[in-house]
């Protein structure tokens, strides 16, 4: 197994997540077995309890893992699903290793960051080869930047790590920025060099340097930073800032990044085929009629909460041959405004799901024109519960219907918690998580959707659609097109008299890849492109040619 770390200096947000994953695909398109995974230096066991502001998006993995949102773009690039396993945190081996030590697992001895914590940092990278189907190629990110207090303990075992396997079967990559001093129209490498020097003063040499840039590397400043940073002039890899993350792989491969890391590494492979990769950028760029679409939450104005839907949203249109413009909405606008100034000129309209009150009667608002209107409409989660509490109250005028999650005392809790949901006020990881199977109504929208009758979704929330008002909603033409197997969890909601309206109790959004759609994401942007070209063809029978 060969190991590739990967770590960031000078400033976060130089996008390792994607320099890593891009790393991934070029390896895996060389043939290679390849798999990656996020080392963050955070005290939180995991990213469950943060809120989106803090944090972003949390991704949930197939076995019910939250993670970072670099886990969706690893899965996005490099076609995989992964698992627990790919996604440690600070937290995760401090609490491994005070269990063991309670355990009486050190046998006495003192238990310190070295050796214990880095041990146990460096079984949790072996551990990802211990499996049936063995990787050619691990690739660790390092979370966080160099010189953080926090990934000293990461940055020590992966040093330790390289000692262990040999340098051939250990690389670094250190990705940095090179700033652009206009005034002075000249890059600047001191702060590369400051942060290489930082690395090397804890003994890692980094191999490979990947410099993010707004202008091109000429050869002058190629050859310092080789010099000052000890690499070799050909391992400076000018990373220039690209319109589309899905270009930069196709940028690295030109640079030679995948010529030089199968070098160093001592792989014998071919070189990668990128046709695939190539057909799907060419496609989106090809695009050139728009559709805009109206994404109605909480935290619209904060884009990484929303990443995997966004980039569903790029997958879509790919497939769709549009580009989809996405309006961000907040919640609380359209509850101070009403909903027609922002949706009347959109051809589509996303809930997405969301945490507690705030914005909520905003997205009942959202939904309520949606349904109204016959805007294609596409519920997530809290955009489902949104939709069965809209449809509760103004079709089967049910004035109160509340979710429980907002209003403890409501007589008539629609979204409620199940009867046997317990709540012992642990916080992490104790709601529906990861995938679940779910089965599909024949003859419903959904299962012209989706072309078959069961399919496995991914979940993360913990109110439920009230059994007890089942029969209500049916009976005001509320069709139940997706329930677990036993009948008992609601998954898919949608109308009958409705063009396009769907809304799921799961998060489709996590596995929808560039080369495979979500299904659920494909026809609303279908949906979106006949409505805008006031088309009276049924999404129902178009959407699958
Ligand atoms: N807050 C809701 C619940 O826990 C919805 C969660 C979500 O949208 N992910 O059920």
């Amino acid at each position: 197994m060969k190991l590739i770390i990967v770590t960031g200096g000078v400033i976060s947000s130089l996008g390792k997540g994607i320099a890593s994953t891009s790393i991934g695909l070029l390896l895996k398109q060389r043939g290679l077995n390849v798999t990656i995974q996020k080392l963050d230096p955070y005290i939180n066991v995991d990213p469950g309890t943060m809120s989106p502001f803090q944090h972003g998006e949390v991704f949930v993995t197939e076995d019910g893992a939250e993670t970072d949102l670099d886990l969706g773009h690893y899965e996005r690039f490099i076609d995989t699903d992964l698992t627990r396993r790919h996604s440690v945190s600070t937290g995760q081996i401090y609490q491994a290793v005070i269990d063991r030590e309670r355990r009486g697992g050190y046998l006495g001895k003192t238990v310190q960051v070295i050796p214990h914590i880095t041990d146990e940092i460096k079984s949790r990278i072996r551990e990802l080869g211990e499996t049936d189907d063995p990787p050619d190629v691990v690739i660790a990110e390092i979370g966080g930047t160099t010189g953080d207090i926090e990934s000293q303990p990461f940055l020590e075992a992966t040093r330790q790590l390289r000692l262990e396997v040999g340098a051939e079967n250990c690389l670094f990559i250190h990705l940095t920025l090179i700033p652009y001093i206009r005034a002075a129209k000249e890059l600047k490498t001191k702060p590369t060099q400051n942060s290489v020097r930082q690395l090397r003063e804890i003994g890692i040499q980094p191999d490979i340097l990947l410099c993010r840039t707004e202008v091109p590397l000429n050869r002058d400043i190629r050859q310092k930073l080789a010099l000052f940073c000890n690499v070799r002039e050909e391992a400076v890899i000018e990373a220039r800032d690209v319109a589309s993350i899905y270009q930069v792989p196709i940028q690295f491969h030109k640079e030679r990044l995948d010529d030089i890391i199968v070098r160093l590494l001592a792989l014998d492979v071919p070189e990668p085929d990128l046709t695939e990769w190539q057909l799907l950028l060419k496609r989106m760029n090809d695009a050139e009629d728009e559709v805009a679409i109206a994404v109605c939450g909480k935290y619209t104005h904060l884009r990484d909460a929303y990443k995997s839907i966004i980039e569903a949203f790029t997958h879509a249109g790919i497939h769709n041959d549009v580009k989809v413009n996405i309006e961000w909405i907040d919640a609380e606008d359209i509850e101070n405004h009403g909903a027609e100034r922002y949706l009347k000129d959109v051809s589509g309209v996303l809930v997405p799901g969301g945490f507690g009150e705030r914005g909520i009667q905003g997205k009942l608002e959202a939904v309520r024109y949606a349904r109204e209107n016959k805007t294609p409409f596409l519920g997530i989660c809290l955009g489902l519960q949104s939709a069965v509490i809209e449809f509760a109250k103004n079709v089967c005028e049910i004035a109160d219907a509340a979710s429980s999650e907002f209003d403890v005392n409501c007589l008539n809790p629609v979204i409620d918690l199940m009867k046997d949901q317990t709540h012992d006020g642990d916080k992490g990881g104790t709601m529906r998580l990861g995938a679940y199977p779910c089965q599909i109504k024949p003859g419903s929208l959904a299962e012209a959707v989706y072309g078959c009758d069961a399919v496995a979704e991914r979940h993360r929330h913990r109110w439920e659609v009230n059994n007890k008002y089942r029969p209500t909603f049916e009976k005001h033409g509320l069709v139940i097109s997706g329930t677990s197997p036993d009948g008992r969890l609601v998954e898919i909601i949608e109308l009958s008299d409705h063009p396009y309206f769907i809304a799921v109790q799961f998060h489709p959004e996590l596995k929808s890849r560039p080369n495979r759609p979500h299904p659920l994401f494909k026809a609303l942007v279908k949906a979106a492109k006949l409505q805008a070209a006031e088309s009276t063809l049924d999404v129902r029978r178009t959407i699958n040619t």
